[in-house]
C-alpha cells in the first residue's frame, strides 16, 4: 500500500467518527496544511512527543495500544498545563519490510488512537507519512484561558506536593517484561494504555501552583519543577500511593525504586498551598481521580529529599529515564 492510499485510509477513518469532528476545523486532512479557527480570548497550548519502537514501547506492543499511547503521552502534556485538548497532527514513519503489513498496522493503530481522540473530542487535522524505522510523532493543540496554564516554575516554599492516581505500575510492567517473569495484566495495561489526566488538570487551574506530568519518574520530574521554581522538595516514601497490583508483585527497595524512578505513569504531580487542601480534594473527587499528598516544597534550592518512616533520608538509585545517557 502506497503513501497516498494510506493517507486516504487515515482520512476515511477520521471522517467516519463523528466524536472527533469539530466546527473549528475549517480544513482538515487533504490540503497542504490544516486551517483552524482559534476560539476568541484563549491561549494556544502546543506539545509534541515521539514514540520509537523498542525505546518507548516494547516491540511486542499491539498496534492498537501503540496508537492509544502515542496520543495519550501527548494529551498528558496538555493535562499538565490544565489545557482543554482540541487538535492533533500525526507523523508516521513505517517500515518497508516484507513482514510489516502497513495497512494492518495503521488500522490497529487508528483503533487505539481514535478511541482516545473520541474521549477528548480531539480532531486529527493532518500529518505526514514516510518510510523508515517504526516511529510515531504526535503534536497536540489545546486551549487555556489567558494566565490559566499550570507551569513548572510556579511552586512556592511550604506548598504541599500531591500526585494523582498511583505510581510505579508502568515501570513494574516494563521490569516484568524485561525479566521475562510472570506478568500482571493490570500492570501491563498501565504501561500500554495510560490515562491522561485531562479532567484533573483542568480542575486544578486556579487551585494548584505548579504542575508536571510524570513521564520520566517522580524523582526526575519533580526535580524539573524544583529547578524551574528555584525551590526544593521533601517527599515521604510511605505516603507514595501504590496500586494493589504493584504491592502484590513488589516490595522493599524495588517497590521504592519503581515508585520514585519509574517512568510512564502519566499521573500529575502538582504543588498547592496548604490552605487549598480541601479545594484539591474536592476538585479531584468531583472528577473521580484519587489524589495523595506526598510531601512539601522547601526553600533548599534544587534539593530533593526522600524520607523513610524513621525520618532517614533515602537516595533514589537513579534519576529516571534519560535519553543519550
Ligand atoms: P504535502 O506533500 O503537501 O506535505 P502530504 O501528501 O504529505 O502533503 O499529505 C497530504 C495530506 O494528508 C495533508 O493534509 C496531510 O496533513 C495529511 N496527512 C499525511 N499523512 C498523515 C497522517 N499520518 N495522519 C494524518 N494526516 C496525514
Ligand atoms: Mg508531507
Amino acid at each position: 500500500m502506497q503513501e497516498f492510499d494510506l493517507i486516504a485510509r487515515i482520512r476515511a477513518r477520521v471522517l467516519s467518527r463523528s466524536e472527533t469532528a469539530r466546527d473549528d476545523v475549517i480544513v482538515g486532512i487533504g490540503d497542504d496544511a490544516a486551517l483552524l479557527s482559534m476560539p476568541a480570548g484563549k491561549q494556544l497550548v502546543v506539545a509534541m512527543d515521539t514514540l520509537n519502537a523498542g525505546v518507548h514501547f516494547p516491540v511486542d506492543t499491539a498496534p492498537r495500544d501503540i496508537g492509544w499511547k502515542a496520543l495519550a503521552v501527548n494529551v498528558s502534556d496538555l493535562a499538565a498545563m490544565a489545557a482543554e485538548p482540541a487538535w492533533c497532527t500525526l507523523s508516521l514513519s513505517l517500515p518497508d519490510a516484507e513482514a510489516f503489513a502497513r495497512e494492518v498496522f495503521v488500522d490497529g493503530f487508528l483503533d487505539g488512537f481514535l478511541a482516545l481522540a473520541a474521549q477528548h473530542r480531539i480532531a486529527l487535522i493532518g500529518g505526514d507519512t514516510t518510510r523508515g524505522p517504526l516511529s510515531i510523532s504526535v503534536t497536540v493543540h489545546g486551549f487555556v484561558a489567558p494566565g490559566g496554564a499550570l507551569r513548572r516554575d510556579a511552586a512556592r516554599v511550604h506548598d504541599d506536593v500531591w500526585v494523582t492516581g498511583t505510581l510505579g505500575d508502568a515501570a513494574a510492567a516494563l521490569l516484568e517484561w524485561q525479566e521475562g517473569r510472570m506478568r500482571s495484566a493490570r500492570l501491563r495495561a498501565r504501561l500500554d494504555t495510560p490515562t491522561p489526566r485531562i479532567a484533573a488538570g483542568r480542575a486544578l487551574a486556579g487551585i494548584a501552583h505548579a504542575c508536571i506530568d510524570i513521564s520520566d519518574g517522580l524523582a526526575a520530574d519533580l526535580a524539573h519543577v524544583c529547578r524551574a521554581s528555584g525551590v526544593g522538595a521533601e517527599i515521604l516514601l510511605d505516603a507514595l500511593p501504590a496500586s494493589q497490583a504493584l504491592c502484590e508483585g513488589f516490595a522493599g527497595s524495588v517497590l521504592r525504586e519503581l515508585q520514585t524512578c519509574g517512568g510512564d505513569d502519566y499521573e500529575l504531580c502538582f504543588t498547592a498551598p496548604i490552605t487549598a487542601r480541601l479545594a484539591v480534594e474536592d476538585a479531584m473527587s468531583l472528577c473521580d481521580v484519587p489524589v495523595t499528598r506526598i510531601g512539601c516544597i522547601t526553600g533548599n534550592r534544587d534539593e530533593m529529599v526522600f524520607r523513610d518512616s524513621d525520618g532517614n533520608a533515602w537516595l533514589p538509585p537513579r534519576q529516571g529515564y534519560v535519553h543519550f545517557s
